[in-house]
C-alpha cells in the first residue's frame, strides 16, 4: 500500500492518471491508518473495564466470607454496564453507515424534536421552538439518537436551561440544541467529533460517557447527507445541524 505510481512529468493523460492513482492509495493508506488507530482506542476503552472486572471478581473469589461482597459485586456491575455501553455504540456506529434494514421516510424534523423533548423528563430549563413543516427525508430512528445524544450532553453540561430550536435557513433544514454551560472552545470544537475524545474538564471526567456520542451524532449526520457543526454563542454549547430539506 505505501508503493506509488511512478509519477511522469507534465499533464497528459498518463501523468494524470499517475496522479488519480497516487491520491487514491493516499486516501486509502490514510484510512487504514485510522481504522488502524480505532482498534486500538477501541481495545484501550474496553481493557479498563475489563481490569476492573477482573479485580473485583479476584476480590471475591479470595474472599468469599468478607462483608464487603455487596460492594464489590456493585462495582463490578458498574464495570459490565460501562463495557455494555460502549460495545452497543460501537456497534450502533459499526451500523449506521451501511444502511442494513433502515427505511428512509420523510420527517417533520420540528414534530420530532418536539416529541423527544416531550419524551424526557428533563430537570433542566428546555425550551423548544420549533416551525412545523420543516422537512427532511431520513432513518426515524437515528434522527432520535442524534438528537438524543445531543440533548443528553446538554443535560450534563448545562447550568440551568436548553434550548432546542428547529427552522429553515438557507434553504437546509436547521437544528439547533443550546446550552448555557462552560461551552467548548473554538480549537477543541473539531476533535470533539472524533471517537473517544473527552475534553479535559472537570465535568467531562465526572461524566462517565463512552465519548462515542458526537462521533455517531456526526456518523448519522453524514449518512444523511447533512452537516453537524460547534457554532459560536455567547456562553455554553450551541451545536447546529444541518439536512437537505425533502
Ligand atoms: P461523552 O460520552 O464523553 O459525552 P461525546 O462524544 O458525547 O462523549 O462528547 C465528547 C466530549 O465533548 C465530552 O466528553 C465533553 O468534553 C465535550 N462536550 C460534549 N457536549 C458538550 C456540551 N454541550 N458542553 C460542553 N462540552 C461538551
Amino acid at each position: 500500500l505505501s508503493r506509488r505510481v511512478p509519477q511522469p512529468a507534465g499533464q497528459d493523460e498518463i501523468a494524470q492518471l499517475a496522479r488519480t492513482a497516487n491520491e487514491t492509495l493516499d486516501r486509502l493508506e490514510r484510512a487504514v491508518a485510522r481504522q488502524r488507530q480505532f482498534a486500538s482506542d477501541a481495545s484501550h476503552e474496553l481493557r479498563t473495564p475489563i481490569a476492573g472486572l477482573r479485580a473485583n471478581l479476584e476480590d471475591a473469589s479470595m474472599h468469599p466470607d468478607d462483608n464487603d461482597l455487596p460492594a464489590v459485586v456493585t462495582s463490578a456491575l458498574r464495570d459490565t454496564d460501562r463495557l455494555e455501553s460502549i460495545v452497543t455504540d460501537l456497534l450502533l456506529l459499526a451500523r449506521i453507515g451501511t444502511g442494513g434494514t433502515s427505511v428512509q421516510e420523510p420527517i417533520d424534523l420540528g414534530a420530532l424534536a418536539e416529541a423527544e423533548v416531550r419524551r424526557r423528563a428533563f430537570a433542566l430549563k428546555i425550551t423548544t421552538e420549533a416551525v412545523r413543516g420543516v422537512r427532511v427525508r431520513g432513518v426515524r430512528m437515528q434522527l432520535v439518537r442524534l438528537l438524543g445524544n445531543l440533548l443528553d450532553n446538554a443535560e450534563r453540561y448545562a447550568d440551568s436551561s436548553i434550548k432546542v430550536e428547529v427552522t429553515r435557513a438557507d434553504g437546509l433544514a436547521l437544528l439547533t440544541v443550546t446550552d448555557d454551560g462552560a461551552g467548548i472552545a473554538p480549537g477543541d470544537r473539531e476533535r470533539v467529533f472524533e471517537r473517544f475524545t473527552r475534553l479535559d474538564t472537570a465535568r467531562s471526567r465526572g461524566a462517565g460517557g463512552t465519548g462515542l456520542g458526537l462521533a455517531i451524532v456526526r456518523e448519522i449526520a453524514q449518512v444523511h447527507g447533512g452537516t453537524i457543526r460547534i457554532e459560536d454563542h455567547a456562553a455554553g454549547a450551541r451545536f447546529a445541524l444541518r439536512l437537505p430539506l425533502e
